[in-house]
């Protein structure tokens, strides 16, 4: 696709010239002749990435528009051209001052003007690869390699928002902890490979019983923690409840044969009338995780939150034969 240019010029000869040049060059152009129009097309959807503009034309001016460009910091960069008819040093400094990346005397040279052209694509192709490499980096910082979840410290970073969120605005938060059940029998048994299919299909499992908002991460090893904002504890429980039968109820099939997998819960609603910090809860959500281990495993836990007389459980199925 042509790079889209804009020119700003209220000269028209000036303005159709640069015109034909441009799309001689095989650039699409969108030209106009006063600044306000150029602003508007700038804060446009989709807005051109280079601008040539003109210093002096009526409305806002060249170089105001290159200040204003310049200060919003969310839109992807544009590549300005400040196009001037004052030779003198002075307004030259204050137009890249003001935010211009280079600048063309009038009348212009053609030549002189399709290198800087070239110029400024280059530099936009440079900083479009910049942000395509901080988002994969971002990409896999926060998510975990094998299963695609949130990784550990996104899951964290999430947790510690939204328990913030939840005491400001006086809402629950629902945290999970999972646990594959003799996950490490499985490994001895059919290698690694199934293992980490095993992995793979527990997390797309338990991401298909959650809604857009809550968040799956990968806590380490074979443990899921799991967020769920607004949560309550009957729906923390139906919810945990639902991903605890959904990954016992098909075996996932791997190359090395079926293999029968479940896990065990341990779930808790953190209340905004302070349930101590990140740490506390997750010390408390693996108290509960630990019994379901222990009483049997493939089941939900809820753990014994302070303060509170009696603990509830949720009593599962008899837990199935595992591996
Ligand atoms: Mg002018």
């Amino acid at each position: 696709m042509a790079m889209k240019i804009l020119i700003a010029e209220d000269e028209l000869v000036s303005r159709r010239l640069l015109e034909a040049f441009l799309r001689k060059w095989g650039y699409a152009v969108v030209a106009v002749a006063k600044g306000d129009d150029a602003w508007a097309l700038l804060e446009a959807d989709s807005p051109p990435r280079l601008a040539i503009l003109d210093w002096m034309m009526p409305g806002i001016e060249g170089v105001e528009i290159c200040r204003r460009v310049r200060e919003r910091t969310e839109r992807p960069y544009t590549y300005m051209i400040l196009l001037t008819a004052r030779g003198h040093k002075q307004s030259l400094l204050a137009g890249l001052q003001a935010g211009a990346d280079d600048y063309l005397s009038k009348p212009f040279d053609a030549e002189e003007l399709r290198a800087r052209l070239q110029v400024g694509e280059r530099i936009l192709k440079v900083q479009d690869e910049l942000i395509a490499a901080r988002d994969a980096l971002h990409f896999q910082v926060t998510h975990d390699v094998l299963t695609g979840v949130a990784s550990r410290g996104a899951a964290f970073d999430f947790l510690t928002r939204e328990l913030a969120r939840a005491r400001r605005e006086n809402k629950l938060v629902g945290i999970a902890l999972a646990d594959v059940d003799h996950f490490k029998a499985i490994n001895d048994k059919f290698g690694h490979m199934a293992g980490d299919l095993v992995l793979q299909e527990i997390a797309r499992r338990m991401t298909k019983c959650t809604r857009p908002y809550d968040c799956v991460g990968r806590y380490g090893g074979e443990e899921f923690l799991m967020i769920f904002p607004a949560s309550t504890d009957e729906g923390l429980l139906r919810l945990a409840e639902r991903m605890r039968k959904a990954i016992e109820a098909t075996p996932v099939r791997t190359l090395e044969g079926e293999i029968a997998i479940t896990a065990s819960f341990g779930v808790l609603v953190a209340h905004s009338s302070g349930q101590g910090d990140v740490n506390e809860l997750l010390r408390l959500a693996d108290a509960a995780l630990y019994r379901a281990k222990h009483a049997g495993r493939n089941r939900v836990e809820r753990a014994d939150l302070i303060g509170e007389q009696q603990v509830d459980t949720l009593s599962s199925s008899n837990a199935a034969p595992v591996i």
